[in-house]
C-alpha cells in the first residue's frame, strides 16, 4: 500500500466497527458501520472502508477486499473468510454461476481482484457481491421483529436474497421485497427498516397454500444448504451432466442421449404444479421456458437460471449433500480413477459398455487432452483460447473436432466486460 494510500486511511478511519450478525451480507455490515459512525456521509463510509473511488453509486463501490481487511484491522476475519461468509460468491459459484467461471479448476478467474486503475467501476460492487443484485431486496418480518428487540437495528440476510428463496427458512414465512424509492436509492446504503423502503409481498398463497408452501421453504433451505456448503466449485458443465445422469437414471433420457420431453414435462408439472401461479416460477414453469429447459438438458448447453438449476436438485436429489455425492461420483467415473469408460455425456447404463474398445481409446484421449488443457489454464488466469491452440496445437485441434462443447466452456467466447448487474449469470 502506498504512502498516500496510509495517510487516506489514517484520515478516514472509522471509530466504531459493529459485531458482525450471522449470515449478514457485507453490503449490510457498511450500512450498519455508517450507522454507527453517523457524522459521516454513506459514499465516505464506503471509501473508508473499501479505498478511495471516482465511483459514486453506492451499489457499485467496488469491493476491494484486501483494503477492507486493513481498514478493519481483521475484525471480521481474512479476505477468504469474508468471501465465504459475507458475499453471495458461494452460492454462485457452487451452481458453476459465476460469469466467466465455468472453469474445472475453480474459478481463479473471478477471484473478486482489488480494482486495477483501468477497470475500477467494472470488478465487483458491494451491492452485487453481497446480495447478487442491485434492488429488490428481501427480508422476513419476523426476523426483522427479533432483530429489532434484540439489537435495535435490523439486518439484511445472504440466504433471504437467494434466487428461489420466497420464504425464511428459519420461520417459514413469506418474505417481504424491499426497494427504496427510485429518486434516492443509488446515493444511499438502505436497512431493511429505512422508513421510506417500499415493502411487498413476494409470494401469494392459493388455494393449495400448504403444499405451496412445503415446497417453497423447501427450496429455500436447498438455496441455504448451497450457500454455506464447505466446497464451492462447480462448473456450469458438471452441473448438467450431473442432472442428466439422474434424468438418465429416472429413465427421462432416450439412447442418443435427449430429454424424454412428454415425461419430463408431465414430471416437472406434477412436482412443482402448486407453484403454477407463484410469480418467478410461474414463468419457470411456462411452456416456452420448458421448452428450453429441455434443449438445454438435452444438448447439455447451461440451464438459463439458477432457480431452475434448484428446482431440478430438488426433484431428482432432494438435498444439495445428495446432489454433491452424485456430483463427485460422476467426476470420478469421468477422470478415470473407478471406471474410466463412463461416457460424459451420461447416455443410459444400458448404453454403456457397448464397443468398450473404441470408446476406452476415445475417453482415454479426450482425458489427456483435457488434462493439458487444465494444466494450461492453471498457470496463467486470463489464458485465451488462441494462446492455448499455439502452446499445445494438437489438443487443441483435437479437441475442437472432438470436444468442442467443454473446449468452448473453458475459453468462453469473449464479450464485453459484464455489467454489475450481470456478475451472476442469473440470479
Ligand atoms: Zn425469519
Amino acid at each position: 500500500m502506498g504512502p498516500w494510500l496510509i495517510l487516506w486511511q489514517n484520515l478516514m478511519k472509522l471509530p466504531n466497527l459493529p459485531l458482525r450478525h450471522p449470515d449478514e451480507t457485507l453490503y449490510s455490515l457498511v450500512a450498519r458501520t455508517r450507522l454507527m459512525n453517523g457524522t459521516q456521509s454513506d459514499w465516505e463510509t464506503c471509501a473508508a472502508l473499501f479505498g478511495p473511488t471516482p465511483v459514486r453509486r453506492i451499489a457499485d463501490i467496488p469491493v476491494n477486499f484486501t483494503y477492507f481487511c486493513e481498514a478493519t484491522d481483521g475484525v471480521y476475519g481474512s479476505r477468504a473468510a469474508l468471501v465465504r461468509d459475507a458475499t453471495a460468491i458461494p452460492f454462485f459459484r457452487s451452481l458453476g454461476r459465476l460469469a466467466r467461471d465455468d472453469s474445472p479448476n475453480g474459478g481463479q478467474r473471478c477471484q473478486p481482484q482489488p480494482p486495477r486503475n483501468k477497470d475500477v467501476q467494472k470488478p465487483c460492487g458491494l451491492a452485487i457481491i453481497s446480495h447478487g443484485g442491485i434492488h429488490n431486496w428481501r427480508f422476513c418480518p419476523a426476523c426483522r421483529e427479533e432483530e429489532i428487540s434484540a439489537h435495535g437495528v435490523p439486518y439484511w440476510h445472504r440466504q433471504h436474497q437467494l434466487p428461489a428463496t420466497l420464504k425464511c427458512a428459519k420461520h417459514g414465512r413469506n418474505l417481504v421485497e424491499g426497494h427504496p424509492p427510485k429518486s434516492t436509492r443509488d446515493g444511499r446504503l438502505w436497512l431493511p427498516d429505512a422508513p421510506t423502503l417500499v415493502a411487498q409481498p413476494v409470494a401469494v398463497e392459493n388455494e393449495k397454500g400448504l403444499t405451496q408452501s412445503t415446497i417453497l421453504i423447501r427450496l429455500a433451505q436447498l438455496s441455504g444448504s448451497v450457500l454455506v456448503a464447505p466446497s464451492w466449485s462447480s462448473s456450469a458443465g458438471r452441473v448438467i451432466t450431473t442432472i442428466r445422469h439422474a434424468l438418465g437414471t429416472r429413465g427421462l433420457l432416450t439412447a442418443a442421449g435427449r430429454i424424454r420431453r412428454d415425461d419430463f414435462l408431465l414430471e416437472v408439472r406434477r412436482w412443482f404444479g402448486p407453484l403454477a401461479r407463484v410469480p418467478p416460477f410461474a414463468t419457470l414453469l411456462g411452456t416456452t421456458n420448458l421448452e428450453q429447459l429441455v434443449q438445454a438438458l438435452s444438448y447439455t448447453r447451461p440451464i438459463r437460471t439458477c432457480s431452475e438449476i434448484l428446482m431440478l436438485i430438488d426433484w431428482l436429489f432432494g438435498s444439495w449433500d445428495t446432489f454433491l455425492f452424485h456430483r463427485d461420483w460422476q467426476e470420478v467415473m469421468e477422470t478415470g480413477t473407478i471406471g474410466a469408460n463412463a461416457p460424459a455425456g451420461c447416455a443410459t447404463v444400458g448404453h454403456r459398455n457397448r464397443r468398450r474398445q473404441p470408446e476406452q481409446t476415445f475417453d482415454a484421449a479426450r482425458q489427456a487432452h483435457r488434462n493439458t488443457c487444465v494444466a494450461f489454464c492453471r498457470g496463467q488466469a486470463d489464458a485465451s483460447r488462441t494462446q492455448f491452440g499455439r502452446a499445445h496445437p494438437k489438443s487443441y485441434q483435437w479437441l475442437r473436432r472432438n470436444d468442442a462443447e467443454w473446449l468452448n466452456m473453458q475459453f468462453p467466447a469473449r464479450v464485453p466486460q459484464p455489467r454489475q448487474e450481470q456478475l451472476f449469470v442469473e440470479r
